[in-house]
């Protein structure tokens, strides 16, 4: 157990490393970050210390992990090297090389989920241009084939119509390793935030709809609508699974299709906290920030409840500052009973996540409409 008053360091300067390190800061534990983004990013700002740093720069990061107690992380592409080179020191990683490891890549990731038995979209690796054929055989057209590697948002992925069309993409894409996804018919998309402890014990925060603009997240509604109990189940049966058979220690998001038949389907995994988690803040009993923070320093989870009925989160984009600056002001006036959050991020660019807004309300739909509209109310 790593008790209050110890030091968490944190790969990692962004904003899922700032609401940590607030959550850390709250419970009375020190912060340091590592990140090359020096003491004025998003975590720098909170933590006690920033080492201004590369991820890969093993001398940082072992005089790093010899500052502090344990080591978590905001983004899962940490190289494996690191994490040997925080083991080295003595010094827990958490969740482990494993997780990541798994998690780092489209085509491992999605064989991990099969071999559990989980669903996901129909796939298949294309890593030469004689596996387009193949893959195309196994998925079915339309499909999107995706980089195996590093993409998010969105990146890094192209829906393809036709065999020409896939292996023009593949091109595209720079004939990297891709994986070959049969395109789902969901009828919404939706997330559930998991976290599990050094001791194996779960927790969850049950399964939210996810609205997304241009592919980034857009509101979160919580909980989704039209969810069932059979179906709020099911995904915390997902969850629960995942967690224990990739042995996680820390919180993990599942990403996932549900078509109008009310199956689901594992799009992706996130091994961190996720923007489709935020509404925890201010609306259960435990945020996912703490929960991350119990999980890793070996405390017993928190209590995952949503505080009242319905919750919704609303991302602020950089776009929200075009030509102007937001009437903070305005909003607070029109809805004093939404809460802003803000990532000390200095330069709004459009599509940078700077923020978000928070609010509660009877159901999640009413609460999503009123946290839309205090947005527009910004502008
Ligand atoms: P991803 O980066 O894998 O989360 O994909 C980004 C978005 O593309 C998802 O949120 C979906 O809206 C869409 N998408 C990705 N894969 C599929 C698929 N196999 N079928 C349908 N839509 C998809």
């Amino acid at each position: 157990m790593i008790p209050p008053g110890s030091t968490i360091g944190i790969l990692g300067d962004g904003q899922l490393g700032r609401m940590l390190a607030i959550a850390a800061r709250q419970m009375g534990y020190e912060v340091q970050v590592l990140g090359p983004n020096g003491p004025d990013s998003p975590a720098g700002q909170i933590a006690s210390r920033q080492v201004v740093a590369d991820y890969t720069d093993q001398e940082a990061v072992k005089a790093f992990a010899r500052a502090v107690d344990v080591v978590t992380y905001e983004f899962e592409n940490v190289s494996a090297e690191s994490i040997k080179t925080i083991l080295s020191e003595g010094k827990p990683a958490r969740p482990g090389a494993n997780v990541l490891y798994t998690t780092q890549n489209r085509l491992r990731e999605k064989r991990f989920l099969q071999s559990i038995g989980c669903a996901t979209a129909p796939f298949a690796a294309v890593t030469s241009e004689n596996d387009i054929a193949v893959a195309v055989e196994v998925t079915g057209l339309p499909g999107v084939l995706k980089t195996a590697g590093s993409g998010y948002d969105g990146k890094g992925q192209r829906v393809v119509r036709t065999i020409e069309e896939t292996a023009a993409a593949w091109e595209e894409l720079g004939r990297v390793d891709c994986v070959l996804e049969g395109f789902v018919d969901f009828a919404w998309e939706g997330s559930i935030v998991a976290a599990r402890g050094v001791d194996g014990s779960y927790a969850d925060f049950g399964l939210v709809k996810n609205d997304h603009s241009h592919h980034i997240l857009d509101v979160t509604e919580v909980p989704a609508p039209s969810v069932t109990p059979e179906l709020s189940q099911k995904a915390s049966m997902i969850a629960r699974s995942i967690l224990q058979e990739l042995d996680v220690v820390g919180v993990l998001c599942v990403e996932l299709f549900v078509t109008a038949e009310g199956t689901l389907r594992v799009n992706e995994l996130a091994p961190r906290p996720h923007n489709s988690g935020h509404f925890t803040i201010d609306a259960c009993v435990t945020s996912q920030f703490e929960q991350q923070l119990r999980a890793v320093c070996g405390l017993p989870l928190g209590d995952p409840s949503l505080l009242g009925r319905g919750a919704a989160m609303a991302n602020l984009l950089g776009d929200v500052w075009t030509d102007h600056t937001p009437d903070w002001s305005g909003m607070m006036t029109d809805f004093p009973d939404v809460k802003l959050h803000l990532y000390g991020k200095a330069e709004a660019k459009p599509g940078r996540k700077m923020g978000h807004l928070t609010v509660s309300g009877k159901t999640g739909a009413e609460a999503a409409e009123r946290v839309r509209q205090a947005r527009a109310r910004l502008r």
